[in-house]
């Protein structure tokens, strides 16, 4: 099988799945109990915590651990902004756990603005920085798109909304782009940042909400008071020790020439076979979305399935619901943007594996295109 669904989910290292075992059998105390095996276990959650913010750029009291980035990105709007007036700014281009927050803000009453964005992919900074004023309390702009793997030049963008909306608290959504891009969070200059563990080799139902020092949020859940009273609830310590490895893992084999090459390749590749790569903007190299005219994404997702290569087509959570909102806010029509299909990578794709399933979605697709012909 070639996998190539990796912006979907991850396969969980075998590092970060022997973490997880080890504490579930072995660790196994409530980290929040007070005798010496719950303390050692207590002590492991912080050493995580402190791993995985140290090779992030963050301080480890900045990172809570949630059960995943929508639950993290809901906390964005629920727990940051709830009591705060003005208006809230977001881009066109976001993940539905940002977008659909700000659709259930804007149907409450509240301002809220969406930002376009170019045909190459990325938000259009200018129209952002528009929307923007002194009453702003939100902004939020997804890192790496989840279906393009477009990257946002967040840095720049946090410092240029500094200078006008200084009291704006700034989010971004970096599920792709955490470990994936070059830049580390005290670089970003962002507020919050949401990150999720399974898109980078640890298992699903394990995430994170950066609240950069001096941002007060109200807790995400009330209880028991774990997490700095921020997040009650016993902390899920098997995934965190699996999210610490998969982290070390990622970081020891990740190489970003090589996905940058395999991408431009495949790029290369599809466009001699009159196909073309959509978005053209900076990319973090692990996505490619491309549209094969004439053929439907999800016949050639099926009929490429039983040959052994998997594909994506457009954001997995979002596979029920017709259409694509952010491929149609690039300007795609409803035509090409059912034949796009997104391929996408990890640290252990191979080259000539991923061209052996271009051969074979290019042979497919002519082959669905001649049946529909005749
Ligand atoms: N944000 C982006 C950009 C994503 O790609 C995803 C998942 O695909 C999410 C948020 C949601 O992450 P999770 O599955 O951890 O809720």
């Amino acid at each position: 099988m070639i996998y190539l669904d990796n912006a979907a989910t991850t396969r969980v290292y075998d590092t970060a799945a022997d973490a997880a075992k080890r504490v579930m059998l072995d660790d196994y105390f409530n980290p929040n109990a007070t005798y010496s095996s719950a303390v050692k276990t207590n002590d492991d959650v912080e050493q995580c915590r402190r791993d995985i913010a140290k090779s992030i750029g963050a301080l480890p009291e900045e990172l809570i651990f949630t059960s995943c980035a929508t639950e993290s990105n809901n906390a964005v709007f629920d727990c940051c902004i709830k009591n705060k007036k003005g208006n809230i700014v977001t881009t066109c281009g976001e993940h539905s756990s940002v977008y659909e927050n700000a659709v259930r803000f804007k149907s409450r009453g509240i301002d809220v603005r969406f930002a376009p964005l170019k045909k190459s992919g990325s938000v259009d900074e200018n129209s952002l920085l528009e929307l923007i004023d002194e009453n702003t309390a939100l902004v939020s702009v997804i890192h790496v798109n989840n279906e393009t793997g477009v990257v946002n030049p967040i840095a720049r963008i946090a410092e240029r909304i500094r200078k006008k909306s200084p009291r704006a608290i700034i989010h971004s959504d970096g599920v792709q782009a955490l470990l994936k891009t070059e830049i580390s969070l005290d670089a970003l200059g962002v507020d919050l940042y949401s990150a999720s563990a399974h898109k980078i080799g640890a298992p699903k139902g394990i995430g994170i909400l950066y609240v950069k020092n001096g941002i007060n949020i109200s807790p995400i859940l009330y209880g028991g008071g774990q997490e700095r009273g921020l997040r009650s609830g016993t902390q899920n310590t098997p995934y965190i020790a699996a999210y610490a490895a998969a982290v070390e893992r990622f970081i020891a084999t990740a190489d970003r020439s090589k996905m940058t090459g395999i991408r431009h390749d495949l790029s290369v590749y599809f466009e001699s076979r009159g196909c073309f790569t959509v978005g053209t903007d900076e990319n973090s190299g692990y996505i490619i979305c491309v549209c094969i005219p004439g053929v439907k994404a999800e016949i050639l997702q099926n009929a490429v399935h039983d040959k052994g290569v998997i594909i994506g087509k457009g954001a997995a959570c979002s596979g029920t619901k017709r259409g694509n909102r952010v491929l149609s806010a690039m300007g795609l029509d409803p035509y090409q943007i059912e034949c796009c299909i997104r391929l996408s990578f990890f640290t252990d794709t191979d080259s000539k594996d991923v061209l052996n399933a271009a051969n074979i979605i290019i042979d497919t697709a002519q082959a669905i295109r001649s049946n529909n012909v005749g």
